[in-house]
């Protein structure tokens, strides 16, 4: 008989289905077989229901990780932890088709045995001929409940041995296609022989479809990564040529200045000392006058030289004008910036030859926390300009 409690109580569970709440308690005794089977009707709804909504939700979030831009693997990952209550597995694999479709190559497998996992990645076989290559004919899953008695049939499939020797013996095989076109294989198996049913098939499609989404995706970012990071490298190429002075190589006025402001907001930032250089070539008209323009170039070219070769790795100089340089050297401090200048000094003076005298003055001056750029050089020059006063081929200090 159908009581108001009873009848209370189905009510009561179909508001509850609605709201998402899938339990259904009903008590043990029955009360007439027909009302028996409408409450076993009622369970199965309410379980169908159950597994319609986790396969949604799941495949919500997997579309998710794909709108976020995560890569194959990390899906590959979240779909091996996600379905295991919904479809059989105790190993998932993905393999991909290599850019000519000639090669299989096993990209990513998990495993609830993973001490002897033995189709690992990197494992590639011929696609012709394999039993992979009618998945791509048919477009559908492939179920195999017996992987021994496929072994027998396809004897020369290594990856069908290894899977066996894997304690395999049952697979569900999907093809994976984006945009049109096939681009791997998903494979869910199972150590139980006869696992997979047609039941299994939608499902697996439905997840086979998102694995192609995202491996399509990640083709896509690859190459954009790919295009990025070689305009990146040519955009850096054209920077750094655009800022050399050509007849020198070092860098030119605008770009020495540049970095200058750099150094010089870094130190401020960190309180760190920082020193500048202003040198100019000694009695440069008169190696232009006394052995023609274009071996000034070349003295030009090799003062230059000596310069960079006489910096650390993180100082920098540029041609500042004609015949003149600018050195910043970041982090040294008076003493230290001393020794740099005396040694650049040194090294120019040592291209000297009986013929050509070439010597540079050098005018050095540390920054005073707080102080302008204009400040700082003007100092430098000065400094530059009492080492031409007293005799050239010398350094002189900022007060
Ligand atoms: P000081 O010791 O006082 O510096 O004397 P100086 O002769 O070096 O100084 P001055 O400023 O009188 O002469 C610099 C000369 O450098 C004048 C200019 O023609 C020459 N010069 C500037 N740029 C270049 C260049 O690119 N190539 C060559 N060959 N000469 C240049
Ligand atoms: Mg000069
Ligand atoms: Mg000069």
């Amino acid at each position: 008989m159908l009581t108001p409690e009873r009848l209370a109580l189905y009510r009561q569970i179909m508001h509850n289905l609605t709201q998402g709440n899938f339990q259904v308690e009903l008590p043990e005794q029955v009360c007439s077989p027909e009302l028996g089977a409408f409450e076993q009707e009622l369970q199965q709804l309410a379980d169908w229901l159950s597994l319609q909504f986790n396969e949604f939700n799941q495949l919500q979030t997997i579309t998710a990780e794909i709108i976020k831009g995560n890569l194959v693997d990390e899906v590959l990952a979240r779909i091996y932890a996600a379905f295991q209550h919904l479809i059989p597995y105790d190993r998932i694999g993905c393999a991909l088709l290599s850019e000519d479709q000639q090669q299989v190559q096993a990209y990513w497998a998990r495993t609830n045995y993973q001490d002897h996992t033995l189709l690992v990645k990197g494992f590639t076989a011929p696609l012709a001929g394999s039993s992979l290559e009618e998945i791509l004919h048919t477009g559908q899953p492939r179920i195999i409940n017996d992987l021994a008695e496929h072994l027998r049939q396809h004897p020369n499939s290594q990856a069908t041995a290894l899977l066996l020797k894997e304690g395999i013996h049952s697979s569900l095989t999907c093809p994976l296609i984006a945009e049109g076109r096939p681009v791997g294989f998903l494979f869910f198996s199972s150590c139980q022989p006869n696992t997979y049913q047609g039941l299994h098939q939608k499902l697996f499609i439905n997840i086979a479809n998102q694995v192609s989404l995202v491996i399509e995706k990640s083709h896509l970012y690859q190459h954009i990564l790919d295009l990025n990071r070689q305009l990146t490298q040519a955009l850096q190429q054209l920077k750094e040529q655009s800022s050399r002075d050509a007849l020198t190589g070092l860098l030119h006025r605008g770009a020495i200045m540049e970095r200058l402001t750099e150094s010089l907001a870094e130190a401020q930032r960190h309180h760190r000392p920082l020193a500048v250089l202003m040198a100019d070539v000694d009695h440069f008209k008169q190696i232009n006058d006394g052995h023609g323009h274009l071996k000034g170039d070349a003295v030009l070219q090799a003062v230059s030289q000596t310069l960079q070769a006489s910096l650390r790795l993180y100082d920098q100089v540029g041609r500042y004008g004609g015949e003149e340089f600018l050195v910043v050297l970041s982090d040294s401090d008076q003493a230290e910036a001393a020794v740099v200048a005396e040694r650049i000094r040194q090294a120019v003076a040592d291209l000297s030859r009986p013929e050509l005298a070439v010597s540079i003055s050098l005018g050095l001056a540390c920054w005073q926390g707080e102080e302008s750029l204009e400040s700082l050089l003007s100092r430098a020059d000065s400094a530059l300009y009492r080492a031409k006063a007293a005799g050239r081929n010398r350094v002189e200090a900022a007060a």
